[in-house]
């Protein structure tokens, strides 16, 4: 059996085709772990900057803000961004939901708990 040129160039573009793909599908698929991981980190990084900006609002204002709307820092025309306490409205992941605590002036989110100190 002979092979001639144009199989082999085609077995060559098969080949390589393939190898391209699942080095990308690989990548993706490493970068979406590597997100997943990261998850707890960016939450907690979250809670701790919207914590601040209530700990700085309620110095501005001498006051305890005591409930505290999610549309505050998730929206373009909430409190917390408006106010400029925060640089731009929060973009939490869909899973977390966060829970204000006035007490210890601190966030904790359904999925990751309670702030902790690394
Ligand atoms: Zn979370």
């Amino acid at each position: 059996m002979k092979i001639s040129i144009s199989q082999l160039m085609r077995f060559l573009v098969i080949f390589v085709v393939g190898f391209i793909l699942s080095a990308v599908s690989l990548q993706y698929v490493s970068t979406r772990e590597h997100r997943r991981k990261n998850r707890p980190r960016q939450c907690q990084a979250m809670r701790k900057t919207l914590a601040g900006a209530i700990e700085m609002y309620n110095l501005d204002f001498n006051t305890k803000v005591a409930d505290i709307d999610p549309q505050d820092y998730l929206s373009e025309n909430g409190r917390f961004v408006t106010e400029g306490y925060l640089q731009g409205p929060l973009s939490k992941h869909p899973e977390c939901s966060y829970v204000y605590d006035p007490k210890t002036s601190s966030f904790s989110c359904s999925i990751h708990g309670e702030f902790k100190a690394y």
